[in-house]
């Protein structure tokens, strides 16, 4: 395994879990060439950015599972349906309340973004001319990150 190229800098990405997008732009640059320079801080932040990004999936499916079980116990009305619906409606705020945690407390949704946004742009280079040149100018400029 890799050995971190400065314990400091490394200690504190520690601390933030590697997290430098709520930083001033000013503030950045000595922590963004440390985790483009050292390989074992780099891969722990992918790490943390992957883990993220797996809770609100998780979070996502439970919801979803959720509501499902909410949608058949009003379809078949068992007995005691409504203390069921209560549970499946708790489960259900219960898991969108650790999507909102997540999403808030970490910078899941700005990598989701930049990928969404890499995927769009090569997407936006394999489209034959005739149907680019039909694109908006304001989306492509939005989507090449040049706005
Ligand atoms: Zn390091």
């Amino acid at each position: 395994m890799a050995q971190c190229t400065d314990r400091v800098i490394g200690k504190i990405l520690a601390g933030w879990r590697y997290d430098i997008s709520g930083l001033a732009p000013e503030m950045r640059g000595d922590y963004e060439a440390h985790l483009a320079e050292c390989e074992l801080c780099h891969s722990r932040q992918r790490l943390h950015r992957g883990i993220d990004i797996g809770l609100m999936a998780l979070a996502s499916i439970s919801m979803f599972v959720f509501l499902l079980a909410y949608g058949v116990i009003r379809h078949f009305k068992p007995s005691h349906a409504f203390l069921l619906e209560i549970g499946a409606l708790g489960g259900f705020l219960l898991s969108m309340l650790l999507w909102l945690l997540v999403a808030v407390a970490t910078p899941a949704p700005l990598v989701v973004k930049d990928v969404a946004l890499f995927g769009a742009r090569r997407g936006l280079e394999k489209l034959p001319e005739e149907i680019r040149d039909r694109i908006p100018e304001e989306l492509k400029l939005k989507i090449s990150g040049q706005s």
